[in-house]
């Protein structure tokens, strides 16, 4: 990121301030290092289906038939080599949080914290996601924790300098996310990112247009929104009060 003027800084705090976040912590070996692209093409292994207007969660019935560990999963992973993305990576990244949970929320990748502590979200973007889940969460009157729901990401190591996945890595790893996915079996998804959202739905646009919206992944519904990533660097309101919203429509529909 750029270094920023007085203003900006000003603007940056009071959005942080705004979503209720009242500790910042600086990295200092991050400072100048670009964030995660968001906005990035993907081909979609799929034709995808129209956004879903009114979803419906699957029922119990099929939520807890499917439900059993994730623990295979993380064993078949192994000392993954599948890809290239293993030559870089300190750990493997493969959730993290509650796996019965109704909720799950898919990033793209993991970036240096992560990769570092083998656990998602930790980092800048990740702050700012618990300070989302769980301010959004109160403020509607719903208890909850980022220890309840669960996180992980589209691939489980580290793309180099954060850059996007390519195709073929997504496609890799995807499997194990996949097979999270059917092993959790949520009430809803929110894909965070445009590159989750287009991994999670083969649809071909990018995040504005299409977060905010219904989509499907099998049974599942998926919420598309924007990645944490993107709204520390986007000053403006809109996109916080859209981030806002998205959250607050999949909380109701998850947990009313
Ligand atoms: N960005 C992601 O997409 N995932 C993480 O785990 C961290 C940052």
């Amino acid at each position: 990121m750029p270094p920023l003027d007085a203003d900006e800084l000003k603007r940056y705090l009071e959005f942080y301030r705004d979503l209720g976040v009242k500790e910042l912590y600086r990295r200092p070996e991050a400072r100048g290092q670009a964030l995660a692209d968001v906005a990035a093409e993907v081909t979609p292994s799929a034709a995808p289906d129209p956004p879903t207007p009114n979803p419906q969660p699957p029922s119990e019935a099929s939520r807890s038939a499917e439900a059993g560990s994730l623990l295979p999963i993380l064993e078949d992973i192994g000392d993954c080599k599948r890809c290239r993305l293993h030559e870089g990576r300190t750990h493997i990244v493969f959730g993290v949080g509650n796996e019965h949970s109704p909720l799950v929320f898919v990033g793209e990748g993991p970036g240096a914290d992560e990769d570092a502590q083998g656990i998602p979200f930790v980092g800048r973007a990740g702050q700012l996601l618990t300070q989302m889940i769980e301010n959004t969460a109160k403020r509607e009157g719903i208890p909850l924790k980022r220890d309840d729901v669960y996180i992980c990401n589209v691939v489980k190591c580290r793309p180099p300098n954060n850059r996007t996945p390519e195709p073929d890595e997504m496609e890799i790893c995807g499997q194990f996310l996949f097979r999270q996915l059917t092993t959790i079996h949520p009430k809803a998804i929110v894909a965070l990112g445009g590159t989750a959202a287009r991994a999670l739905t083969g649809h071909k646009e990018g995040v504005t247009k299409m977060r905010g919206k219904w989509f499907q992944w099998r049974d599942i519904p998926v919420m598309v929104t924007y990645h944490p990533s993107f709204l520390l660097r986007a000053y403006n309101q809109d996109a916080k009060r859209e981030a806002w919203e998205d959250l607050k429509k999949v909380l109701h529909f998850v947990y009313d």
